[in-house]
């Protein structure tokens, strides 16, 4: 035994279940306290009623039950994280703090000044990989150098695992439970408001926050996967897993989601979706590794050259930036998703990159204001997707959707929505359109209510985009 006392300090990881951290803690140390910070560097800037909040704080509560069951618990500090959690380290009088890598750059900061704080009381920070099967240094070309191209990366990632399927063993977390602290008398955890926020902007239905929450979701995604394939690009369709919220939090492991997907495979069930979805999980590690070799994508185009696009700016952009912004459009499918992300803060992603593409390619505005507006809005917020999938829909990422393509909101309507299910899902002023006006309601005999007229004429816009886009080609061969 290494240590007579350690801290497990919780962040992006709710769940006690296959953690790398408190499976090393509970290995090499007599007796492991877990503990989480709200970080007021976080929290300070976000709305009183950030959904985000009130699905952690409700996740917070579900891991302490669950550390409960274990004769453990969870000790629940508010500070800035960088005082806070130095001083519950040595409140506890742990010679260690074990946790999990976080690869943002606010949360490397973060945990640069943790470590020289408690290396300066004489304590070890220990940090393991956890969010992800392969970190941004795990998968390199032949030469050592970062992928920039997905399906090469996702060759490398899948022979990777093949030579060293260990990668997502579970890690026991059940075996050493016994030296889990124990509950203190008088235990009790902050409120919601206590944290300083308000619980009036209620979690979607169905999104049950927590471990239980994740194992629930990823159960009914199961039964469903093998049409995931096929079923993935209808929103109008549970065709998806609904589990990035909970990858965003960790209260489900990727580990278990990886090896659960390769066993289906093994196994000659649902082939085709398993393979399809773990594709996906595959993007989530390609995006993260693009953020780390390349953290000037923060603000910045990843091809240089974009960076010189002439956006739209001033007060009409303005104005049609808080038209897409509500759903305003006047293109159904773009309300419809906007109306989708304002109200419940989760977007499907064939819906996220319409939109990101009718922003950027018909109204002619700046990727990163669309960007920030998602960030704000998603439930499922991560900096290297979020990022990865602007730059995508912009043209002005890593193999991204080439400049000239450009999606068509109503044929993107008409393939994706057929029947207009889900546009008449939340815009109730089109519900009584047939399914061929419905896509398009400018075409429409029949009066559509208060419903905007379209602020763009998509034919107009594409032409202008192409010369926005083109310009920049003229500036120089080999730069975009
Ligand atoms: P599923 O289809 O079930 O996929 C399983 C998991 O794979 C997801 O939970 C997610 O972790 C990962 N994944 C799926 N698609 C992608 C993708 N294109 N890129 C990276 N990872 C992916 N995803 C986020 O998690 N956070 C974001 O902030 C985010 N912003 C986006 C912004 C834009 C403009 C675009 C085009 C995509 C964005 N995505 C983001 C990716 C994707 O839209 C969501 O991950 C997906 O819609 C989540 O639903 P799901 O869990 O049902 O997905």
């Amino acid at each position: 035994m290494q240590f007579s006392a350690s801290l497990v300090w919780f962040r992006r990881d709710l769940r006690p279940f296959d953690h790398a951290a408190l499976h090393h803690a509970l290995a090499t140390s007599r007796v492991v306290y877990c503990g989480f910070i709200f970080d007021n560097a976080i929290l300070a800037s976000l709305p009183r009623n950030d959904r985000r909040v009130a699905f952690i704080h409700r996740s917070v509560a579900a891991l302490d039950r669950e550390l409960g069951a274990l004769g453990g618990c969870l000790l629940v500090r508010q500070g800035d994280a960088a005082e806070a959690l130095p001083r519950l380290a040595a409140e506890l009088g742990v010679e260690a703090v074990f946790t999990n890598e976080d690869y943002e750059p606010y949360a490397i900061a973060r945990d640069t000044a943790v470590a020289q704080a408690l290396h300066a009381d004489g304590r070890r920070f220990l940090s393991y990989k956890d969010q992800v099967v392969f970190d941004g240094n795990e998968v390199l070309t032949q030469g050592g150098k970062p992928f920039s191209v997905f399906t090469p990366y996702k060759k490398a990632w899948l022979r990777r695992l093949d030579a060293e399927p260990w990668s997502v063993d579970l890690l026991d977390t059940a075996v050493n439970a016994a030296r889990l602290a124990t509950r203190p008398a008088g235990h009790r955890l902050p409120s919601l408001e206590d944290t300083g926020f308000r619980a009036d902007a209620p979690l979607p239905a169905g999104l049950v926050p927590g471990p239980e929450g994740a194992a629930q979701a990823f159960d009914r995604f199961l039964d469903r996967i093998g049409d995931y394939a096929q079923a993935r690009d209808f929103p109008a369709l549970e065709g998806t897993s609904g589990l990035s919220v909970h990858l965003r939090f960790g209260t489900t492991s990727v580990r278990h989601l990886v090896r659960s997907a390769r066993e289906l495979i093994a196994r000659g069930i649902g082939v085709e979706g398993a393979r399809s979805w773990l594709s996906e999980l595959i993007w989530r590690e390609f995006y993260q590794a693009i953020l780390l070799h390349h953290p000037q994508v923060v603000g910045h185009a990843f091809k240089p050259a974009y960076d010189a696009i002439r956006w739209e700016t001033g007060p009409e952009a303005d104005a049609l930036f808080a038209a897409w912004c509500e759903g305003r459009t006047g293109y159904p499918l773009v309300d419809a998703a906007m109306a989708q992300l304002n109200q419940t803060g989760f977007m499907h992603n064939r819906l996220r990159m319409v939109t990101a593409s009718f922003l950027t390619k018909d109204l002619g505005i700046d990727w990163r204001r669309g960007e920030r507006y998602f960030a704000l809005q998603l439930n499922d917020y991560e900096l290297a997707s979020n990022n990865g999938g602007w730059q995508w829909a912009a043209s002005t990422g890593c193999d991204a959707q080439p400049w000239f393509r450009i999606f068509n909101p109503v044929t993107q309507s008409e393939r994706f929505d057929p029947d207009g299910q889900f546009i008449r899902r939340y815009l109730p002023a089109l519900r009584a359109l047939d399914a061929k006006q419905i896509h398009a309601p400018w075409t429409a005999r029949t009066p559509v209510g208060d419903y905007p007229e379209r602020i763009v004429v998509h034919e107009e816009a594409r032409q202008k985009t192409l010369e926005r886009y083109d310009a920049i080609k003229q500036q120089g061969p080999g730069q975009a």
